[in-house]
Formats: structure tokens, sequence, C-alpha cells
């Protein structure tokens, strides 16, 4: 069976996450939400999508009278996620959730309950959860191959250019680097180390106010603390570029990954040598196993659902409450 999908929001990720839909087996691009309409014109001739699966912002409630879309993928600015999850869900259709899911927990877990009731899967868009290396990392952890794990370090970041760009506006961002970078290294800490954190500690660096105004952060450094006593050190920020490096060390050996999270080709080594996966374009996968999950109840080695969305999101608020008071902040995940 195939996953019938339509994108809201046509800005540069779902075009490319419309591309590597073409090679899908399982997701097929049918329909489209946009409220500027040259760009559903545009999109519509090259994917050669129907009038009658074309939307507004104003009008998509619609889409629960329409039988041949089963789910939407919402690539919008992180503030308006959550919004819109609550409609396609009261729509009664799938949601895919571009991250960060929403920009606090509070709006995670509002999404969570809408969808659950509903009867509505919610998916968040976290392709590193299908990509070759990183599993095979995770698998040889398990195995035992770097034995008893002790330290994770996640480096996150680009430079960012264009100052009027949404995702400098704290009302369509929610936050800075932390909500559209820095969450990397918080998923790739939990999904590398196997375990939840239950305390972070953070501090946050500001070198240009004017470019990063208040509530949008430029750089954090953010330390986590485990149950079984790993560690781990990340950092975040929108000041450095190639900044995409992971490193897990345990008592035997070690794994690092860089570019760890970028569209790739992820490069990935251990103390024994290179991992060599062919590269495989990490969105065509992704929509490959969404689509298994939301239609024939698959499930995927790391999790990629509202919970999983939901974690994040109260790590997120953790880190900036720690930020904000100094202090050791403990995590609360249940
Ligand atoms: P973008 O600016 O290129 O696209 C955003 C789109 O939303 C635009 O088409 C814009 O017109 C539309 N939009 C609708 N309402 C809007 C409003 N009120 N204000 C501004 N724009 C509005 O951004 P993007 O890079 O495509 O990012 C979109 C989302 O995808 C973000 O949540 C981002 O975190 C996520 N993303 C994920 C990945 C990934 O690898 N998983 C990569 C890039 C972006």
């Amino acid at each position: 069976s195939t996953l019938r999908v339509a994108i809201m929001g046509l800005g540069s990720y779902a075009t490319r996450v419309a591309k590597a839909m073409l090679d899908s087996k399982n997701a097929k691009l049918v329909g489209l939400i946009s409220g500027t309409p040259s760009k559903i014109k545009d999109w519509q001739a090259t994917y050669n999508i129907p009038d009658k699966n074309c939307y507004n912002y104003e009008n998509f409630d619609a889409i629960k009278d329409n039988p041949d879309i089963d789910a939407v993928y919402i690539i919008t600015p992180n503030a308006l996620h959550h919004p819109q999850t609550l409609r396609v869900a009261a729509a009664g259709k799938h949601v895919i959730c571009e991250k960060p899911m929403a920009i606090n927990a509070k709006e995670g877990r509002e999404m969570v309950e809408a969808c659950n009731k509903a009867g509505v899967k919610l998916l968040v868009g976290y392709r590193m959860h299908f990509e070759p290396n990183t599993l095979e990392i995770i698998r040889l952890r398990e195995d035992g191959a770097f034995g008893e794990i002790k330290f994770f370090q996640g480096l996150s970041g680009f430079r960012i250019g264009d100052p009027t760009q949404w995702r400098l506006n704290k009302e369509l961002a929610g936050g800075g680097a932390m909500m559209d970078i820095g969450i990397y290294s918080i998923n790739g800490a939990r999904y590398m180390v196997g375990e939840e954190p239950e305390w972070v500690t953070a501090q946050e660096t500001k070198t240009d106010p004017v470019k990063f105004k208040e509530g949008v952060d430029e750089t954090i450094t953010f330390q986590f603390g485990f149950p079984s006593g790993v560690i781990s050190s990340c950092l975040s920020t929108y000041s450095t570029s190639h900044l995409d490096k992971f490193f897990l060390n345990g008592t035997k050996g070690f794994a690092e990954m860089q570019p760890s999270t970028g569209y790739g080709p992820i490069k990935a080594w251990t103390n024994k040598g290179p991992l060599n996966f062919p590269h495989v374009t990490h969105q065509t996968v992704q929509m490959d196993r969404m689509a298994g999950i939301i239609l024939d109840g698959e499930t995927a080695k790391i999790p990629v659902d509202g919970r999983e969305g939901l974690k994040d999101l109260i790590i997120i608020d953790a880190i900036y409450k720690a930020v904000d008071t100094g202090k050791k902040v403990k995590i609360d995940l249940t």
C-alpha cells in the first residue's frame, strides 16, 4: 500500500522532501497546502497534482472530506507546527511534522493528545533515525563493541545568514540555534548513548545581540547526566560553519561521525576503522519507513513518534531553564 501525502509549506526543505519522495517505493506526494498560489501552480506541474488536492491555510480543514489524502507533512516555521497539527488531526489525517515538533513541551503534549484523540498517527521528521551508519553504531554499542559507554560529545551548528529570516524571529522560530540545529545533539545524545538524560546544565553566549535578539539563542553549551553515569557535552550554535560531529566513547573503544546529521554522505568510523555504508537519500528512506509505520503498524528502531518529539521539547525547556537559572535542572520525561 502507498501512503498518499500532502505537503504543507512549500519552502526549501519541502522541496528536498518532495524530490526525495519521487524515489520512495511506499510514499507519494499527492497534495499541496500553501499560501502562495504561484507556488501551487509550479508544484502542480512538477508533481502532477490535481486541483482538488490543493489547499491554502484558510481552507485546508476541508481535507477531511478528501479520501485521496492519507497524511499531511507539515514543513512550516516551528511555531506553526502546533496549531497546524491540531487542525490536521481534527480533519482525521495522519501527521508527519518537522523538527522541532513544537516550540515547548506544553504544545508538544497537546499535539500528542490531539492525535491520540483523533485516532491518527503523529510522526516527527527525524530522518537520522533511519540512517544506516547511525543504526550500525547503535548496533555495535548494543553488542558491547565500545564496552561500557562513558561519554558523548555532540557538536551541531552552522553560520546563519539573512538576519530577516523566520529562523531569527522568536515568534516563528520559538528560540534560536537550539530549536533548529542544537536539537540534533539533544536527540543524538539520546540515541547514541541509549539512555535518557536525567539532568542538564547549560551556558549561553551571545556575540551579536543585534542579529540574535532577546529569546533567540546564538550559542549554548549544555551537559547531560545519564542514569548509568554517562555524561555528555554538547554545543549548539548559529555562528560557525561545518560543525556537525558526534563522538561516543566507552571502556573499550569509540565511534565518531562527521558529518553526523547533515544530508550526507554521513562519515562514520570506530577505533577499528571506517564504516562503509553506501549513501542513501535520508528523506527517501524516511518516507519509505514512515509509510510502513503509518499504514502497516511497523516500528522504528529509534522511535519517531510524537512522544519522541515531546521528549526533545521537554529537554529544550530544561536547557533554557538551566541557562536562565545557572543551575543544574532535573529532566522529567514522564
Ligand atoms: P523555509 O523558510 O524554506 O520554508 C518555510 C515555508 O513555510 C515557506 O514556504 C513559507 O512560505 C511557509 N510559511 C507558511 N506560513 C508562514 C509564515 N507565517 N511565516 C513564514 N513562512 C511561512 O524553511 P525550511 O528550511 O523549509 O524549514 C521549515 C521547517 O522544516 C522548519 O521547522 C525546520 O526546522 C524544518 N527543517 C527540517 C530539516 C530536516 O533535516 N529534518 C531541514 C530543514 C528544515
